[in-house]
């Protein structure tokens, strides 16, 4: 290191001041007004237990936005619904069963436990019999010749590494695990097969499956797509190789024609840059089979409580602080897309983005998707985050799926980093629910995003991109 000495004719310029001694001062106070506080909590309790499921389309995802719309009103927001029209899928019956296999009772079925997958089509209403195969991923699937998969049912029993997700890395585990959800379907159509199953994407013992959406490819049929719980594709596996194997199937969702919704956007508007925008975000929609508590009830809540404190602690951001509730991130993404269109023209002005969609896990930080002159920058939010355990920056390469477009347009972005160990055991289950939320872990989240937000909002100086 060079002495002070050797430096003595340049004069060092001074470090700019990103965060002024009153904004951090209110950033502390905001911090505490956060973690004491239950509104949060009860929003999410709302959504969840109040209005239940909300799968876009649903009469509850309609009622879901009007209770946004009205609860960001009352507290002072200015609202708008933005108009999206949303695809209208409905889950049908789901049943399953092995009709033959080796060492099979007389006069005996094994129940197979499933659920459709988001997206699917359905079978015959009497349903679909054909024998098994199953695979342990796409290399196996395209090492069999075609006659071995044409006609049949094809298991993909690619298995959530449980492992990774105990290490903290629930959602690198998700990745790796759920292109076969996507793809695993029409891969399996291209070779012929007549439905598809995979092993669900998550990590739990409970024999629950696990719903997501499925992506059907425009060179392949569509055929009947479903989740097996992790229990049932192993016991399919386990039988396949001793003799053949037959199930029947019935899938029945219908894809209804698409339907008017809405992103919920409440502003409260910057005192000095109000054209300047740091957005707030979580998903409003999610899985029918749960409540929606963690995916995203959770992510919705935290939002409205930065707003609902901003007001309640009459902070004055200087730039705009925008809640959005988006629409459809679970099968579709339309409205973080007719939002990133729709606000084309503006998009220079959207300071940064924040989603959170993680569930409502202990946060120990923030990612961020920006340069990285912006976590140097964030250092004093940091020491204000730690107080809360929450003191970590972590440069990422995606903070969250809706502001995926507006972080492609180069807006730096933001997402609390949160505990991911048990996440994915019941993320798109019938166990998402408002018991596995933490009111503590909640009010930690919104200190973190409250915090980070209102931080963005009084930066004295743009950040770099
Ligand atoms: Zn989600």
């Amino acid at each position: 290191m060079p002495s002070e000495a050797s430096h003595s004719n340049a004069s060092p310029s001074p470090t700019p001041i990103v965060f002024s001694p009153q904004t951090l001062a209110d950033l502390k106070r905001l911090q505490q007004a956060a973690l004491n506080s239950d509104y949060a909590y009860r929003q999410v309790a709302h959504l969840a237990n109040n209005i239940g499921p909300r799968l876009t389309g649903s009469a509850q995802a309609a009622k879901a936005v009007e209770y946004l719309a009205s609860e960001l009103k009352a507290i002072g927001c200015e609202v708008q619904l933005e108009k999206v029209m949303v695809p209208h899928w409905v889950r049908g019956e789901e049943t399953a069963a092995l009709t033959e296999f080796p060492g099979q009772a007389q006069n005996t079925t094994q129940k197979i436990v499933l659920c459709a997958l988001g997206e699917s089509v359905a079978t015959p209403l009497e349903g679909i019999e054909a024998d098994v195969v199953a695979v342990r991923n796409f290399d196996e699937l395209k090492s069999m010749p075609r006659d071995k998969v044409a006609g049949k049912i094809m298991l993909f029993n690619y298995p959530f590494d449980k492992q990774m997700a105990a290490e903290g890395r629930g959602g690198e585990a998700y990745g790796e695990a759920v292109v076969y959800r996507s793809n695993g379907p029409s891969a399996a159509a291209r070779q012929g097969a007549v439905a598809c199953l995979i092993r669900s994407v998550g990590g739990a013992d409970y024999r629950l499956p696990h719903t997501g959406m499925t992506n059907y490819a425009k060179d392949a049929p569509k055929i009947p797509a479903g989740a097996v719980t992790a229990e049932d594709a192993d016991l399919i596996a386990n039988l396949v190789p001793q003799g053949p194997v037959k199930m029947k199937l019935v899938l029945t969702p219908q894809t209804l024609p698409d339907i008017e919704s809405a992103n919920m956007i409440a502003d409260i508007k910057g005192s000095e840059h109000p054209e300047q925008v740091v957005i707030v975000s979580g998903h409003l929609d999610s899985w029918d089979l749960g409540t929606g508590a963690i995916d995203d009830g959770a992510g919705v809540a935290v939002s409205m409580e930065t707003a609902n404190l901003i007001q309640k602690l009459r902070l004055k951001p200087k730039r705009t602080i925008r809640l959005i509730a988006w629409i459809n991130e679970e099968n579709g993404e339309a409205g973080s897309k007719q939002y990133a269109k729709d606000h084309e023209k503006e998009i220079q002005n959207h300071f940064a983005a924040m989603e959170t969609d993680g569930g409502a896990g202990h946060p120990i930080g923030l990612n961020i998707k920006a340069n990285p002159e912006v976590r140097k920058m964030f250092a004093p939010v940091a020491n204000i985050l730690q107080e809360s355990g929450a003191g970590i920056l972590h440069l990422v390469e995606h903070c969250g799926a809706d502001i995926e477009p507006l972080e492609k347009a180069g807006v730096p972005s933001f997402s609390p980093i949160q505990d991911s160990r048990f996440y994915f055991n019941y993320h798109h289950t019938a166990a998402d629910t408002l018991d596995k939320i933490v009111p503590k872990e909640l009010a930690e989240n919104s200190a973190v995003v409250a915090v980070a937000a209102y931080a963005l909002a009084n930066s004295e100086q743009p950040l770099p991109r």
